[in-house]
């Protein structure tokens, strides 16, 4: 159980905590697990072409869901453009205004020449595939009107710092997510490997995979690169992780935390927004010199992904900052289904098998997750069904009596009944 907080303490402003939103449904989890944010992409001007993107139907239901919230959305128009990527902007823009939606992502000069004299009510953030490395990049980008700059995932806590200096701007800091070899993204691997572009939104992450050796002589013949036994995974890169320096990112005056993973899993997007939320709540209560409690360890390793590291925060990574056992790092968890209707018995979407007897984990909006066992399961006709197939809309009976809210996540341990 989490503390409460003690009602004199001095309470610190907190950055927005801005989420990825890839469709309706993961926008509604990142609000619901506490997203002071989100960003998401419609289907033209922006990269992250698989990560499903939004209509603009969709787009304007999601601004209205998510105002209705009290929840801001920025809208991805970072594309970098050629000549024929102009055609139609200047109308797309003018429905953003339109939407209502609170900013604009940009990363390239003349869409932002183009944003500004046709929307300049609108506000722009800089999109992180700028490149901002130094406080004169972040002052020239100042006077060209972003009033928000992502910079360079590159970047260490000092630097960061330097920026905060000379600019005005606000300053949105990747804090957790996939990272590249590659200077924030700017990668043709992809693109050369397999022909999607990566600096289009389509990379088929290359890095990750396992790579052998030809000697053209002997073709067919793959002799194994061996950084250890177990193989190598050249540019596999561990997942970006500032969770327990959230507090020096604060300090040096950091106005937004950004959660990458537009391409990500729902439950993904729900549980890394939850752990986030927490910690940001956890300080704003307890006071930023407080250590987090041993609950966030725990929690973040039941997220899996390809393990953490902190990256250029203090210093340049080192060989340590990569994965070479393989290109993820086994959670022990899996999701078991998302709340469609909430309640004591809730309507639940399996996401993987599961059955009558079976123990799961509901994960309730702060840190304390509640153990349950499934003693019922019924389908929609009200028929009792031993095992839950993926996809399946059930009702659950649980041990644990509870109010289980809509778009709350379920998962299980790999293999514990
Ligand atoms: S191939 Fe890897 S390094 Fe290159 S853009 Fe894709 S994820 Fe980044």
């Amino acid at each position: 159980m989490l503390p409460t907080r003690s009602p004199e303490q001095h309470l610190p402003r907190m950055p927005e905590l801005l989420a990825p939103a890839g469709n309706l449904e993961k926008l509604q989890v990142a609000i619901h697990y506490g997203a002071d944010a989100v960003y998401l992409g419609g289907r033209r001007f922006g990269l992250r072409a698989h990560a499903g993107n939004f209509s603009d139907d969709e787009l304007r239901t999601a601004t209205a869901m998510a105002h209705d919230r009290g929840v801001k959305v920025y809208v991805t128009v970072n594309i970098f453009a050629h000549q024929q990527d102009f055609t139609g902007l200047e109308e797309y823009l003018i429905f953003l205004r339109e939407t209502a939606v609170d900013g604009l992502i940009i990363a390239d000069p003349g869409i932002l020449a183009v944003a500004r004299r046709v929307v300049p009510e609108l506000p722009v953030h800089l999109s992180t595939q700028a490149n901002v490395t130094n406080p004169e990049s972040a002052a020239f980008w100042e006077a060209c009107g972003v009033s928000r700059i992502n910079p360079a995932r590159e970047l260490s806590l000092a630097e960061i710092k330097g920026l905060r200096q000379r600019v005005a701007a606000e300053l949105e800091i990747f804090v957790h997510g996939a990272l590249c070899i590659s200077y924030s993204g700017r990668c043709f691997l992809s693109l050369y490997l397999t022909g999607r572009d990566a600096n289009r939104g389509d990379c088929a992450h290359p890095c990750r995979y396992r790579y052998r050796l030809i000697e053209e002589k002997r073709p067919g013949q793959l002799f194994p690169i061996e950084e250890d036994e177990r193989g190598s995974y050249i540019f596999n890169a561990k997942d970006l992780c500032l969770l327990f320096r959230l507090p020096e990112l604060i300090g040096a005056g950091a106005d937004a935390l950004k959660i990458e993973g537009r391409m990500k899993s729902l439950f993904y997007v729900g549980t890394v927004v939850r752990l986030y939320r927490a910690a940001l709540d956890f300080w704003r209560q307890q006071g930023l010199h407080t250590p987090l409690p041993p609950v966030f360890a725990e929690e973040l390793m039941k997220i899996g992904g390809r393990g953490q590291s902190e990256n250029f925060f203090d210093h340049s990574p080192a060989t340590t900052e990569m994965l070479y056992d393989g290109t993820t790092v086994n959670p022990h968890w899996a999701p078991a289904g998302i709340v469609r209707e909430g309640g004591a018995t809730p309507l639940v979407e399996a996401r993987n098998p599961f059955q009558q007897g079976d123990s799961i984990e509901f994960l309730d909006r702060r840190l304390n997750n509640i153990t349950c066992r499934i003693t019922a399961i019924h389908d929609q006709q009200g028929r009792e069904v031993a095992r839950a197939n993926p996809n399946s809309l059930l009702r659950l009976t649980l041990d644990h009596p509870g109010n289980y809210p809509r778009h709350g996540l379920l998962r299980q341990s790999i293999g514990g009944k």
